[in-house]
């Protein structure tokens, strides 16, 4: 019916150095490289993220429900008129995923079902009328490379998760940090 291209980024190593720069702005000048040892970023990590099913179902509903979101169908990836038919008669749907979604999904679960639980849930939420609805299995606790859909995921959401997702990644440097610390000086004492 219609394919979805790979992810890319132009300038990726540039995009990698800058984001390595801001991670370690939050930490002290004399901690930044050893905390740079800890934060292994190379493109062919960045480049191994894909799109993941549930949230390519999930976008693509949600595209089909607004006029703009029709328009980006057609002109991102090229969806006819029998597809989009398809697509539109998602307003009570199961997406049929035979494992429990990874933590991106689910987040981005939540953002459209306005779940502020931080525990998984099968339930459907109350929506808008004619939006999409979708119940997922739940949730495992991995967090896997993870490009947004090409359509219909709103910036606001990109923008809460990239924060969310830098607030985890300095919490794991400090505490990894924090432990290479308390190793080294058990090791220097006596
Ligand atoms: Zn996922």
């Amino acid at each position: 019916m219609f394919s979805v291209p790979h992810p890319t980024i132009m300038n990726l190593r540039e995009h990698i150095d800058g984001f390595r720069t801001s991670i370690l702005q939050h930490f002290p000048e004399t901690e930044r490289s050893a905390i740079s040892l800890g934060l292994n970023l190379n493109s062919r990590t960045v480049e191994g993220a894909t799109v993941h099913a549930e949230a390519l179902m999930m976008a693509l509903a949600h595209s089909v429900s607004s006029p703009s979101g029709r328009k980006d169908l057609q002109d991102v990836l090229n969806v006819n008129k029998d597809c989009e038919e398809v697509l539109s008669k998602t307003e009570q749907s199961n997406i049929a995923v035979s494992k429990k979604c990874c933590w991106c999904c689910w987040q981005l679960y939540r953002y459209w079902n306005r779940d502020d639980s931080d525990g998984p849930s099968t339930s459907v939420e109350p929506h808008t009328v004619g939006a999409p609805r979708f119940a997922l299995l739940g949730i495992h606790s991995t967090v896997y490379p993870w490009s947004p859909p090409p359509v219909g995921v709103p910036i606001e959401f990109l923008r809460m998760l990239a924060t969310k997702l830098q607030k985890m990644l300095i919490d794991v440097l400090k505490s990894s940090h924090r432990s290479r610390q308390e190793a080294s000086l058990g090791t220097l004492s006596p």
